[in-house]
This record gives C-alpha cells, structure tokens and sequence, in this order.
C-alpha cells in the first residue's frame, strides 16, 4: 500500500499545532497520527484524541514489545513516541499522514518514509519571540519553559534537515505558504 505522509517538527512553542490544525481544515485526506506520551494530559487534552497518554511503565513496556517505529525521551523523564499501529490505522484508511513530532523524531521519520514523506520544520522569527508564545500559551511550569527553550537552540540548527522551512510569523502567512507547499507535494505524490 502507498503511504504519504507530511511531517512537521520545531522547536516547542513555534506552533505547529495551531498551523496543523488550521491545515487539517482545508484537506480531507489527511489524518494525524496520535502519538503516545508519558506525560500527563493539560486541560482540555483527550486520551486517543491528542495524545494516547500512558504511564511511564506502560511506555516501557510498549518500548521492549517494539510497538514503536520511534521514540524519544524529548524532556528528562518525558517519552513520546510513534505507535506502528497508529500508522498501520491510517494507511489502512488511505489517508495521508501527518505527524507532529520533535526534530529527532522528524528526521527519524523522514529516513523511514523517503520520498514518500514531505518533512516541514516549523521556525520561529526569533529565540524571544518563541519564548513569548511558550509564556503566553500558559500551559508550562517555569521549570518546563526552561527545558524546552534549552533545547531550541540545538533543534534550530538541524532545520536544513528538513525539506522545506516554514517561518511563522504572521500566522495567517504561515498557514497560506503552508497550504501552498502541501499542495503541490501532494500533487506529485
Ligand atoms: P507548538 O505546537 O509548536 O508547541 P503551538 O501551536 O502550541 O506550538 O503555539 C504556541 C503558542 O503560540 C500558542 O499559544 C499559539 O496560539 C501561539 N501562536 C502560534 N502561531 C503564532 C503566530 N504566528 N503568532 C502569534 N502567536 C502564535
Ligand atoms: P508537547 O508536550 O508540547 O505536546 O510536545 C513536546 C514535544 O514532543 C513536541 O516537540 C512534539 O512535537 C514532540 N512529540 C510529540 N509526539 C512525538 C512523537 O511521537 N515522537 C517524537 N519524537 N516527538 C514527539
């Protein structure tokens, strides 16, 4: 079966989940890909909606089983990882995939797919103006801002990893030349 899959990474807070979310309005062919995570849910997230939230036992035992096709451990103490199955549930639908996924993940996941997958890095204008969302989204303690802006900087530099880099200014923009590049990869695919 043909797989297709488009695949955004970024430093956390550089918002690719609200462009994802703007883009899954405008195609019905696509599908995300729910990671797994052991980290516990924020208001408002849903298990099997946003995240398949498990344990830090059930993660490790999901990794000996080889259940994944990769994982990380993107915060110390904090796995997140794509389920075989998840991808199996959306190929079998003949759906595109998209992932949201740390930069690690993403070029794990590009090597895997090949051509088959476009991968997207997600930049922000600037160090300040990410940590100024991070703040603004009010989802982090002081001590998880810190974590994740400590490892921005390194994840900046492998954008030219990735196919293509979006800068996400102004969102509406953003969220245009994304539509754009999306359309025309899957026009070719
Ligand atoms: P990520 O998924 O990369 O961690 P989010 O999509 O959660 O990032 O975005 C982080 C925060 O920044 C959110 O509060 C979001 O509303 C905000 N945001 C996203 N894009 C923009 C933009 N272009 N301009 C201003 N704020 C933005
Ligand atoms: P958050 O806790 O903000 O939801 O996500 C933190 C980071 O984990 C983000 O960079 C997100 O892209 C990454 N992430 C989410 N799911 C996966 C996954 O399945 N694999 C990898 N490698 N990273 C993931």
């Amino acid at each position: 079966m043909k797989r297709t899959a488009i695949l955004f990474s970024a430093p956390s807070g550089s918002g690719k989940t609200t462009i994802i979310k703007r883009l899954l309005q405008y195609f019905d062919c696509f599908e995300f890909s729910i990671s797994a995570t052991s980290r516990e849910p924020r208001e408002g997230e849903r298990d099997g909606v946003d995240y398949y939230f498990l344990s830090p036992d059930e993660f490790e035992h999901r990794v000996q089983a080889g259940d994944f096709l990769e994982w990380e451990e993107v915060y110390a103490g904090t796995r997140y990882g794509t389920l075989k199955s998840e991808i199996e549930r959306i190929a079998d639908k003949g759906k595109v995939v998209i992932f949201d996924v740390d930069v690690n993940g993403g070029i794990n996941i590009k090597r895997y797919f090949g051509d088959e997958a476009m991968a997207i890095f997600v930049m922000p204008p600037s160090i300040e103006v990410l940590e100024q969302r991070l703040r603004a989204r009010g989802t982090e303690s002081e001590e998880s801002i810190r974590k994740r802006l400590g490892r921005s900087a390194k994840e900046l530099s492998e954008a030219d990893k990735f196919d293509i880099t979006i800068v996400n200014d102004e969102l509406d923009r953003a969220v245009a030349e994304t539509k754009k590049v999306v359309e025309e990869f899957l026009a070719r695919s």
